[in-house]
């Protein structure tokens, strides 16, 4: 036997509506694909089920083929719904296509349709497709809130009709966004969105005296799942203490488990990384250097001395290069993000933003910033999502920032130190569990980056200021850091195990 494949097979669906490289927003697209392909590795048969949106670029799918033309549920409706087959980086994935307006338009979020009714219609239309096309996996594996009333539909509606055999496991990335819902739309999935109006099943805790008319997915997907994982041991903690949510996570909390994010090695590897111009490793990290010249050159940023064929001279690297790559959003700490900036600049290192605001204030907020800042020589505020931008960044720089308010996992810092970028975090969910402080005698062998508590602008300075101070006045032990950091191990190979786990203790056998 393959010591490597786990003996006992199962057959594993996800429902979700992000999917890297394909539909990817942040991390839930990642997650979805690390893990997928973890497990189909280990010898399961894994399928992803993701809408198809319309921005979806087909020729990144492998042999996309129509496979089903059958009807779902809307409304008093049956919409035409066509499902379609493909593969994507080496996962089968199957695609709902709805015939109405649904998933139209030029973004994963943020179409002119109703989005909570199109992942409604979405959540049912893939038990609809496992229904006509009698498929039967042992788990569907739903992600967040978008697919939050599956359970519901499941347990309360196709399990009456013909699928028996799956069992449900929810995963939440992200506590915040809840999916909120009024009776009247769950019902137009085809449920009774008033039996759902109490506290022990879908009421949204958070209004005062519980208004019956105002629901949570995500609640509801809590309560209705057969197991339900956060992504990370201290997110989990976190989460039945705090939040609207904790009462509910209490009162479930045999079924509820802390699972760490893995990041996919295969994807994050600067050993093989076609976006970079220079590969490297842990065992040879001097491309490292060269992508972080070939960022300065082509940002424009300053440089330390001139290429020589492909050799860099050995200048004294005095200036670091932090990076922050992030969805520019409240959680993400936008105001250590924006002062980091400035304290960058008075350590006299550089600092290049990659981010993108979904809200016009805060955008307006940093393109006021790059204007200050992008025709100087130290700082790069670049307002977009790019995926290849992302990988030259990460490999380029010297220090990766996290200064998040709350981080249920964050991959941020683990890609980045996976190419060798010392992580400087907060130390909130899943960035506590990843990133231990260089400076605390008592992290031993883990220690590995530096670590902040406050909210303040203070605690971020006393962070960088020490990153700094180690990377400069400690050339020798900072390429040991690198070195170190590049090795820890955050890959699937190493949680997709516990997954697995849970998959077992709620599957059943008919
Ligand atoms: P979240 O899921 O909250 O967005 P994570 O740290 O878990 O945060 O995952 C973020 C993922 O999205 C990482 O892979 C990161 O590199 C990527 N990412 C975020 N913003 C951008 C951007 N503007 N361009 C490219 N990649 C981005």
């Amino acid at each position: 036997a393959d010591i490597n494949k786990d003996s006992d097979r199962m057959h594993i669906i996800h429902v979700t509506a992000e999917m890297a490289p394909i539909a990817k927003v942040g991390g839930l697209g990642d997650v979805v694909t690390g893990l997928a392909r973890a497990c189909l590795s280990r010898g399961h048969t894994v399928e992803i089920m993701l809408p198809f949106y319309e921005c979806i670029q087909k020729q990144q799918i492998k042999d996309l083929a129509l496979i089903t033309t059958y009807e779902s549920y809307q409304d008093g409706n049956w919409v035409l719904t066509n499902a379609y087959r493909g593969e994507v980086s080496g996962i089968p994935v199957v695609f709902i296509e709805p015939s109405n307006h649904f998933f139209k338009g030029q973004f994963v979020y943020g179409g002119s349709y109703n989005e909570l009714e199109a992942y409604l219609f979405f959540s049912r239309a893939c038990l609809e497709w496992m229904q006509v096309t009698a498929t039967q996996p042992d788990i569907i594996h739903v992600h967040e809130w978008q697919a939050g009333a599956l359970p519901l539909l499941y347990w309360d509606m196709y399990h009456y009709l013909s699928l028996k055999k799956p069992r449900i496991v929810l995963t939440i990335h992200n506590m915040e966004h809840y999916g909120e819902c009024s009776q009247e739309q769950l019902s137009k999935s085809g449920l009774d969105g008033s039996i759902y109006a109490t506290i022990d099943k879908a009421i949204d805790d958070r209004t005062i005296g519980h208004n019956p008319e105002r629901l949570s997915l995500l609640k509801g997907g809590i309560v209705y799942s057969n197991a339900v994982v956060t992504v990370s041991p201290t997110y989990l903690k976190e989460t039945l203490c705090t939040g609207w949510l904790a009462s509910t996570l209490l009162r479930n909390r045999d079924k509820y488990f802390g699972v760490l994010n893995g990041i996919d090695t295969a994807m994050w590897n600067p050993a093989t990384d076609s976006f970079l111009p220079v590969k490297f490793n842990a065992q040879k990290p001097e491309g490292k250097k060269l992508c972080k010249y070939y960022v300065q050159r082509g940002l424009g940023l300053a440089l330390e001395g001139t290429l020589d064929g492909n050799h860099l001279p050995d200048i004294a690297c005095k200036v670091p290069l932090v990076v922050c790559i992030t969805r520019l959003v409240p959680q993400k700490g936008l105001h250590l993000i924006s002062h980091a900036i400035k304290r960058v600049e008075e350590l006299g290192g550089q600092m290049v933003i990659l981010g993108k605001a979904s809200d016009v204030r805060v955008e307006r907020e940093f393109e006021g910033l790059a204007k200050l800042h992008n025709q100087g020589p130290s700082t790069r505020i670049l307002l977009m999502f790019s995926e290849e931008l992302s990988h030259m960044l990460y490999a380029a720089a010297d220090m990766v920032l996290v200064p998040s308010m709350y981080e249920p996992c964050g991959l941020s810092q683990m890609i980045g130190m996976r190419y060798g970028a010392v992580p400087v975090v907060r130390m909130t969910g899943g960035l506590a569990d990843t990133v231990f402080d260089m400076d605390d005698q008592s992290n031993h062998d883990r220690a590995n980056g530096f670590v902040f508590e406050g909210i303040d602008e203070g605690s971020l300075n006393w962070a960088l200021d020490r990153a700094f101070a180690h990377y400069r006045d400690k050339a020798d032990e900072w390429n040991g850091i690198i070195r170190k950091v590049m090795e820890v191990d955050n890959s699937w190979n190493n949680t997709a195990g516990k997954y697995v786990e849970i998959y077992n203790s709620v599957r059943v056998r008919l």
